[in-house]
C-alpha cells in the first residue's frame, strides 16, 4: 500500500533565488525503510518538511505539485492531525526540547490525543524501552543526557504519539561513535519491532548499506538515484 506520493513536486523558499526542490516524484509503500542521502544543500532536509506538511502550510514559498500523505494531500490536510501520524525527528533534538524531563518531554505529543492516564504512562515507557533507556531516564533532564540520549529522547517522543510513518533527519551526524550506534541500534529496533514506514536521512554510506533497502539520491533538488543501496555502492 502507498503511504506516500509526491508528483512533480517543485519548491522554492521566497528568500531564495533558485528552487531547493525541482522536479521531485516519489512513492512510498507501507512498512518501506527508505534512506535519503546526497551532498548538503541537496535538499534533504526541505523534502523532509514537505512530508510533514510543514512546506507549504507553514513556511512560505513557492509549491507546485502534488504531495499526497496518507492519502491526503499536504496543502489542504488538517496539518495537527497530519502531526499525530508522522513523527519528525531533527538533527539537534535540543531545539525540540521544552520540558525539565525525560517523562514530561515524551508525554508532550500525546497531549492531544484522549487516552487515560495509564494509557499515556504505558505509551512513554514503551516508547522508550524500544530506544533502549531504562525508567531511571524518566525523571532526568533532556538537556543534561549525552547526545546519543538526547536523540533516543527525540525518538521516543517522536513514536510515542504512534505515528506511520517516522523521519529521522540526520538524527547521528553530530553523535560521537558511541552514540551512532547507540541511535542506529534503536532505529534498527524500530524496523524489526514495528511496521512503522522510516525515513532516515543520512550521509554515512555504511549506515545505509546496514539496514535500508531503498536510497534516493538528491542533489541540487533533484533526485539522480532511487534504487538498492548495492547498487549505488557497488564502486566504492
Ligand atoms: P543540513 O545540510 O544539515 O540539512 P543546512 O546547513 O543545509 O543543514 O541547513 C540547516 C537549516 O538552516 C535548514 O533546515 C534551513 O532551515 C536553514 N537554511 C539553510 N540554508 C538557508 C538559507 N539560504 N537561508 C535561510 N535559511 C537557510
Ligand atoms: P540539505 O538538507 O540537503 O542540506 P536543504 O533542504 O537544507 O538541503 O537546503 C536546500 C536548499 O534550500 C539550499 O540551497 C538551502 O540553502 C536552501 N534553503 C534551505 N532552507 C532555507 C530557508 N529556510 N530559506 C531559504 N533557503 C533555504
Amino acid at each position: 500500500m502507498e503511504i506516500i506520493n509526491v508528483q512533480d513536486l517543485y519548491w522554492q523558499y521566497y528568500s531564495s533565488p533558485d528552487y531547493a526542490l525541482k522536479g521531485i516524484s516519489l512513492s512510498v509503500e507501507k512498512g518501506e525503510f527508505l534512506a535519503v542521502t546526497g551532498p548538503s544543500g541537496a535538499g534533504k532536509t526541505t523534502l523532509m518538511l514537505t512530508l510533514a506538511g510543514i512546506i507549504p502550510q507553514r513556511l512560505p514559498g513557492k509549491f507546485k505539485g502534488e504531495v499526497t500523505v496518507l492519502g491526503e494531500s499536504t496543502l489542504s490536510a488538517d496539518l495537527a492531525r497530519l502531526m499525530q501520524k508522522v513523527g519528525v525527528v531533527f538533527e539537534d533534538p535540543e531545539i525540540q526540547f521544552v520540558m525539565g524531563s525525560v517523562e514530561d518531554e515524551v508525554s508532550l505529543s500525546l497531549e492531544p490525543l484522549d487516552i487515560s492516564e495509564d494509557e499515556l504512562h504505558r505509551r512513554v515507557n514503551h516508547a522508550l524501552k524500544v530506544v533502549g533507556l531504562d525508567e531511571s531516564f524518566l525523571s532526568r533532564n533532556p538537556l543534561q543526557l549525552s547526545g546519543g540520549e538526547k536523540q533516543r529522547v527525540a525518538i521516543a517522543s517522536a513514536i510515542a504519539k504512534e505515528p506511520e510513518i517516522l523521519i529521522l533527519d540526520e538524527p547521528t551526524s553530530d553523535l560521537d561513535p558511541l552514540g551512532k550506534e547507540e541511535v542506529i541500534q534503536a532505529v534498527e529496533k524500530l524496523r524489526r519491532e514495528t511496521d512503522l514506514t522510516i525515513i532516515l536521512v543520512e550521509q554515512d554510506p555504511e549506515i545505509i548499506q546496514r539496514f535500508a533497502e531503498r536510497v534516493v539520491v538528491l542533489n541540487y533538488g533533484k533526485i539522480v538515484f532511487d534504487g538498492e543501496p548495492s547498487e549505488l555502492y557497488k564502486n566504492l
